[in-house]
């Protein structure tokens, strides 16, 4: 694996495997990487020549200042991760790399309405931020897939909207979510959690998974009520759970009125917001395919 890399170095890399008739993957990360990071290399292993990662902890996306200067930053045992599962190359770019003074990154795109409610509600900025830093990544990475985790629902909605707007030639892969041996979905804010809070965070995906059971004979606002006493326990505070329809990602009243519906939320456990979701109604035109 070639590792750290910086713009140029890069670029002129894959312009190389470009040329040998090589297809790129790419799979963009804040790093802290763990095997969700991981299922996402292999995915992009899978399907193309070259896989590419990079680790940007990307300022522009924190609308808590706090929350950027704690993020955990774990770079020899990321690359050391990435080498293990035959990542090809590890791209490390500074904020200057990717927001330089003379190059314009911002992103003037309509998100329609996709960016205002859950995440983007209790996180103002985030999904500018986000759609920025990608934008800018596939500018200099250029590949023919890009590799997301369902994990982040409403993220790579907006990232398929962007591609779309922006008429990218890239495709998107959204991959499965993996979750610790309790359900908890992998992420690196879990590292954070005291074991107590770690082992009763199973309530999350025990949730997500009552209401899939229960979709066929709870109205939505029953199922809405049902979720939030179940996940009410000490320690842990639910600040929403939507059920909404997978391609506006608005709320619905209805199960029946809509042909993909998804439910996410984000849950306090003390001090650290873990989000997750289940999709209950799945798509039955593939968009960006959960491979
Ligand atoms: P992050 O480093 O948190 O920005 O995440 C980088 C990518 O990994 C995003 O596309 C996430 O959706 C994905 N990801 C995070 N956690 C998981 C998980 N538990 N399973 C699968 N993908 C994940």
């Amino acid at each position: 694996m070639q590792t750290k890399l910086k713009v140029h170095t890069l670029q002129s890399a894959l312009k190389k495997e470009r040329n040998a008739g090589k297809s790129i993957g790419f799979v963009p990360t804040m790093g802290a990487l763990h095997k969700g990071h991981i299922s996402l290399i292999n995915a992009a292993n899978n399907k193309t020549d070259i896989t590419v990662c990079s680790i940007f902890v990307n300022p522009t996306q924190f609308n808590d200042p706090n929350d950027l200067k704690k993020y955990p930053r774990t770079l020899s045992v990321d690359a050391a991760l990435l080498k293990d599962a035959e990542c090809d190359y590890l791209f490390y770019p500074g904020v200057n790399d990717i927001y330089p003074s003379a190059i314009d990154t911002s992103v003037d795109i309509d998100l329609q309405g996709l960016d205002t409610r859950m995440e983007g509600a209790f996180r103002p900025g985030h999904f500018e931020g986000v759609v920025q830093v990608v934008n800018r990544l596939l500018k200099i990475v250029s590949p023919d897939y890009l590799f997301m985790g369902q994990k982040d629902f409403q993220q790579f909605t907006i990232i398929q909207h962007m591609i779309n707007e922006l008429n990218w030639h890239t495709k998107l892969e959204v991959c499965p979510i993996l979750r610790e041996p309790n359900g908890l979905a992998m992420s690196s804010r879990n590292e954070r959690l005291d074991p107590e809070l770690r082992r009763k965070a199973s309530i999350i995906f025990q949730t997500l998974s009552d209401l899939d059971k229960k979709k066929n004979t709870f109205s939505v606002p029953e199922m809405i009520t049902y979720a939030m006493n179940k996940m009410d326990i000490p320690g842990f505070n639910p600040e929403y759970l939507d059920i909404i329809d997978g391609n506006t990602l608005e709320p619905i009243a209805d199960m029946k009125n809509h042909d993909y519906v998804v439910v996410c939320t984000a849950v306090w456990a003390g001090n650290i917001r873990l989000i997750d979701n289940i999709i209950i109604k799945p798509a039955t035109t593939n968009k960006s395919s959960v491979t």
